[in-house]
């Protein structure tokens, strides 16, 4: 044995003792029965063999059951055993930040150990770990970063996959996409993307393992994308759950919907009025009038379409007052026992705390703790959550779609959801996608039932009609056919992965359903310019492809700092990643509109926000922010999500050296009107619209004959979201290319400007002009 093979021997028995020990002491003793009786403990033996004697091994079993905390410390442990403790490396990576973290934490408490000691963890930024690391909790964004820089994952023995099944990054779907994928750069690489690039690796690498973890029924899928990897299922027990519908729960506690609550759209209204008419009908009453709801709307089977439709039946507009009825009602009437609340984001729940905590019975202290639970969470905070309360105190959490699988509260016994969560959807006839809530599938609506029966038997609220739920799809769609794949592609070809169609026709789903969205993602972006007609990044791709946010974002960030207007176009930016923040009440949508029309007399939603922004920023100095924002219908989160967002963009912009970090982002031409709608046409062209196909506009008032907008909806009827009016010159100049087709419909309405367009040197000068921008992008 050469010395260095001693020395790691000597090491691993090191490693050994040191467990030993710890397992001896009295608070390991305790840990260990904990561990024990988890439901993987009695898998353990199965596990490790199946794991030694397969390169791929599939795990699946019930949230809770242990698979994060346990599996990655088998392999470790098994690893010391066999003295092979201090050469062995194993990654573990996690769907979000804050579970790479937390979960490292615990394990390394399981093993008696501080952090970076063997146990460590790597997300975007931040990370602990030491020397003597063998077991890496990151995030799924960290590993893929490692895979670019050392394509074999030179010295890695078991890489762990944990929670594949949890497609993509619906992380609190926190307000945006934009923030988790900031918050860890690569996240939205989901781990589809992820797999393709393993299952490259494993024929390179014989001798390295894989092991995916999931807790839903998806097992079989990753087997058979794995050529039939062995699949071990860890039986789990969960005590039975009883569900109440939102039918059984206003019959039960004898809440009366009633007209005020928070009404404010479409659905809402509907709801408003039936409760009007029926403020206390009984629950088969309450079920058909719900149904009636559904029919008008169009809601016959289950299909995309009544996914729409689905969406007038909003359960906010009973939301935040039922909910905190229904809190009253568990504290007065029901056995002791933990409550989790599902809720789509960490707005809302910051909104619903703040309404609690002025609540008589859930405010107070010597009866309730009220907490908290979405991924932007710092982990002492979060440690509060696994606390058990002094009795006679009952636990109330607050929580995103990150309690569903990433954490076990061990002792919920109530569950209330919402059911929804925000993901991104996506629509593709548009090429559009939007963060909204929207409702959860069948599966999850049984993962948040099943968190209520870890201890004993438990009960969960849907605030939602049996009928809703009857008309949940059965699972939800993975994250890679929900969004749109330009931002995709721009990574594939930065991380030079080959051509974009070749590498995602490996993907593990619906490869043919993926392919006409690839071509659409591809010609969307050699119409922005940002692949040339070879599909390779130009110079501008390769800046789209640093800043994590869609190209149109992304654009207009990069001419607002050529162009040293960032001030604005950061806040537009900003305001187009969050919910629109200019609020509508139903009941008061005249005055809400007066209130808006202020801002945006000019015919730019973009630049009605920079004001509203601006003023709000002024007045919150003077602490009035909140004032401000209710007089003028603005919603005052939003306004602070703006904030903090516009930081996070410009350390982004900064980061890709578009910025320089001392000069100032704002001359004083900057802040010039015909600039900012310049730029805001650079980033959406080509989603331009002649003003005759406006539905909103008061046309004749419109200064300009274009609009370009950020996206198109259909209600009732198409309508244009978030437009600004540009001039001919605008858009000839920063319009990409416009063809002459629509040049041509545009000169038919535009008789006067006939001559101006038919002038083939005028089509020579916005040639010449374009060249001159792309070089000025370039350099
Ligand atoms: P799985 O990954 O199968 O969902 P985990 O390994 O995350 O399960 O959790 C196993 C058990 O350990 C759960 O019952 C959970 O309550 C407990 N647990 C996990 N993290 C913590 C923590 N930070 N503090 C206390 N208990 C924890
Ligand atoms: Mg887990």
């Amino acid at each position: 044995k050469s010395v260095m093979d001693k020395i790691l021997w000597r090491r691993s028995l090191q490693l050994h003792d040191q467990q030993h020990s710890w397992q001896e002491s009295p608070d390991g003793r305790k840990m260990l029965e904990f561990r024990r009786n988890l439901p993987a403990y009695k898998e353990k033996n199965r596990l490790l063999a199946a794991i030694s004697q397969n390169q791929v091994v599939i795990i699946s079993g019930e949230t809770g059951c242990g698979k994060t905390t346990q599996v990655p410390q088998f392999i470790l442990e098994s690893e010391i055993t066999s003295v092979r403790g201090a050469v062995c490396s194993i990654i573990c990576t996690q769907p979000r930040r804050i579970s790479a973290m937390s979960v490292s934490e615990r394990v390394a408490s399981e093993r008696g150990e501080k952090l970076g000691e063997s146990v460590g963890y790597k997300v975007r930024l931040e990370g602990m770990k030491g020397r003597d690391t063998r077991l890496l909790f990151c995030t799924t964004g960290i590993l893929l970063r490692r895979l670019l820089v050392d394509r074999n994952l030179k010295g890695v023995t078991h890489v762990i996959v944990d929670e594949v099944h949890e497609r993509g990054m619906n992380e609190g779907k926190v307000l945006t996409n934009l923030r988790i994928v900031i918050s860890d750069r690569n996240a939205h690489l989901m781990p589809d993307f992820l797999l393709i690039v393993l299952k490259d690796l494993l024929s390179r690498r014989p001798e390295l393992r894989l092991v995916l973890m999931s807790a839903t029924l998806d097992a079989e899928l990753f087997s058979s994308y794995f050529g039939g990897a062995t699949v071990i299922n860890i039986p789990g027990f969960t005590y039975p759950v009883r569900t109440h519908f939102l039918e059984d729960i206003l019959d039960m506690t004898g809440y009366r919907l009633t007209p005020y609550n928070q009404i404010d759209d479409y659905g809402q209204e509907k709801m408003w009025k039936m409760s009007k008419q029926a403020p206390r009908k009984r629950k088969s009453q309450i079920a058909s009038a719900v149904e009636d709801t559904l029919k008008a709307a169009n809601f016959n089977e289950y299909s995309s379409q009544t996914r729409e439709s689905l969406s007038c039946w909003n359960p906010d507009c009973i939301g935040f007052n039922l909910i905190e009825y229904v809190l009253c009602y568990i504290c007065e009437k029901e056995r002791p026992g933990a409550v989790l609340v599902f809720m789509t984001g960490w707005d809302d729940i910051n909104s619903l705390n703040d309404k609690l905590q002025a609540n008589r019975i859930l405010g107070d202290p010597t009866r309730v703790l009220l907490l908290t639970c979405h991924g932007s969470m710092a982990s002492s905070e979060q440690r509060l959550i696994f606390d058990e309360p002094e009795s006679g105190v009952r636990k109330i959490v607050l929580a995103t779609n990150i309690a569903e699988t990433s954490i076990t509260i061990n002792d919920v016994v109530f569950v209330i959801d919402c059911g929804k969560a925000k993901e991104t959807s996506y629509d593709a006839l548009n090429n559009t996608s939007c963060l909204l809530p929207s409702w959860i599938s069948k599966v999850s609506a049984q993962q948040r039932r099943g968190r209520a029966g870890r201890v004993q038997p438990g009960e969960c609220y849907r605030l939602y009609p049996r009928c809703v739920y009857d008309a949940f799809a059965e699972y939800q769609l993975p994250e890679i056919l929900r969004t749109p794949l330009q931002s995709l592609c721009l990574q594939i070809k930065s991380l030079r992965l080959g051509t974009i169609t070749e590498f995602l026709s490996r993907a593990l789903q619906s490869p043919e359903l993926l392919a006409v969205r690839v071509q659409n993602a591809i010609e969307y972006l050699k119409i922005i310019g940002a692949l040339d007609h070879n599909e390779e990044l130009t110079v501008l791709g390769q800046y789209l492809a640093m800043l994590p946010m869609e190209p149109k974002l992304g654009k207009m960030l990069i001419l607002g700092a050529i162009f040293n207007c960032l001030e604005p176009v950061l806040t537009i930016v900003a305001g187009l990643s969050v919910r629109d923040p200019f609020l509508a009440p139903m009941d008061k949508k005249d005055l809400a509109e007066a209130a808006k029309s202020q801002f945006s007399h000019d015919y730019s939603d973009h630049l009605a926000l920079v004001r509203a922004f601006e003023g709000w920023k002024d007045a919150e100095r003077g602490l009035a922010g909140y004032e401000y924002c209710w007089k003028n219908f603005l919603s005052a989160p939003s306004m602070k999500v703006i904030d903090s967002l516009r930081k996070e963009f410009l350390s982004l912009l900064k980061d890709t050296g578009l910025v320089d970090c001392d000069t100032s982002i704002c001359n004083a031409w900057g802040r010039d009107e015909r600039l900012i709608r310049a730029v805001i046409c650079y980033g959406l062209y080509p989603g331009i619209s002649s003003i005759v196909n406006s539905v909103n506009a008061r046309e004749s008032e419109i200064p300009y004959p274009w609009l370009v907008f950020n996206e198109k909806m259909k209600v009732n009827s198409v309508f244009l979201k978030d437009s600004t009016a540009v001039s001919d010159s605008v858009l000839l100049l920063f319009g990409g290319s416009i063809s002459q087709g629509e040049i041509d419909g545009h000169l038919k309405m535009m008789g006067g400007y006939l001559e101006f367009f038919m002038n083939p040197s005028v089509a020579d000068m916005y040639q010449c002009i374009r060249r001159e921008l792309d070089e000025l992008i370039q350099n």
